[in-house]
């Protein structure tokens, strides 16, 4: 019996990468459950397995219990759902100020996905080289934002190779999820710090195949210096999360805190009297901008179950 993770899946057959350093063909044996969730695929990208066999004829006997994993739904609403990857350390939004922009709102979904999902986020503010001093102004007002909630945030450009030391150390030793909208410079970065890898992420998601049910599978990129950068083609954000709107401001890590002090149980915290969040953004104490994305979301939310 061998141990390994699998580092890619083409649905019919997986590559695992064993503890002992071999890269290994196999196939999955039997079935495989997994509490609460019906997903159509088995085995992900992430997941550590048991594999038995020999050589031409290795099988996966075994998954180890998932730390989290990222999940799209099928669009049929038939309620199974792919499995992109699973035990990621971290998930890195790569953001621009400008060619793309990339909104606070965009930022804060991600951040709320992440959170629903069980994974820590990292931010990663790219092309610096293009900004002027007052865009840089504006763009320590949102990073400030981030760090505040202690997420970690960094600044490069991948053009003037700016920031590059400081991204190995974010990935190093890490399985990291790479995010962010098309153009923001993902393969760009990474092909910097690692001049052996090309991600698939720029030519995919310029298809424009989010909304379908594609059969794209993840992979998992090692790098040279340690760690792993996970691709999911097509996928720039988490896509469509599940959460009831009574649930959204306890993804809000700085809202979470106050919820107890909400007059109300079932404040929603748009304008009910004595309610704990509204006074904490009266205070400074959580930014305008996260506010306004909980709104966004809360009423999108609304029109979703209209
Ligand atoms: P992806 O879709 O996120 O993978 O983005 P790409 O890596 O394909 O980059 C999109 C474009 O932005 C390319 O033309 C890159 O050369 C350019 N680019 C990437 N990083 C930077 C940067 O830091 N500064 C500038 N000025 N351009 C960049
Ligand atoms: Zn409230």
């Amino acid at each position: 019996m061998k141990r390994g993770r699998v580092i890619k899946s083409t649905g019919s057959w997986y590559e695992v990468k064993t503890t002992e350093g071999e890269q290994i063909q196999c196939r999955v044996r039997g079935k495989f459950r997994h509490k609460g969730i019906r997903s159509t695929n088995p085995v992900a990208v992430g997941d550590w397995v048991a594999v038995k066999g020999d050589e031409g004829a290795y099988s996966i006997v075994d998954i180890e219990e998932r730390k989290n994993y990222i999940v799209r739904r099928s669009v049929n609403l038939s309620k199974t759902s792919h499995i992109i990857a699973s035990n990621l350390d971290q998930a890195v939004l790569i953001v621009t100020m400008k060619e793309p922009v990339t909104f606070p709102t965009f930022i804060d979904r991600f951040c709320v996905a992440a959170e629903a999902f069980h994974i820590p986020v990292a931010i990663v503010f790219n092309k610096i080289d293009l900004l002027t001093d007052d865009d840089i102004d504006l763009m320590e007002s949102f990073a400030s934002v981030y760090e505040e909630l202690e997420y970690p945030v960094i600044f490069t450009s991948a053009e003037a190779e700016i920031g590059s030391d400081d991204l190995k150390d974010l990935l190093r030793d890490k399985v990291s999820l790479l995010s962010g909208h098309s153009g923001v410079g993902k393969s760009t970065l990474i092909n910097k710090i690692d001049r052996n890898l090309t991600l698939r992420t720029g030519e995919i998601s310029s298809s424009h195949q989010t909304g379908q049910h594609t059969t794209t599978f993840a992979e998992m990129f090692e790098l040279e210096f340690g760690g792993y950068v996970v691709d999911t083609p097509g996928i720039r954000g988490f896509g469509i999360v599940d959460i009831e709107r009574e649930e959204l401001a306890g993804y809000f890590p700085e809202m979470r805190k106050h919820l107890p002090d909400c007059k109300f149980y079932n404040c929603l915290h748009i304008s009910e009297p004595g309610c704990a969040v509204k006074k904490a953004i009266e205070r400074g104490e959580i930014a305008e901008t996260r506010y306004n994305s909980y709104l966004n979301m809360y009423h999108e939310n609304e029109e979703q179950y209209r």
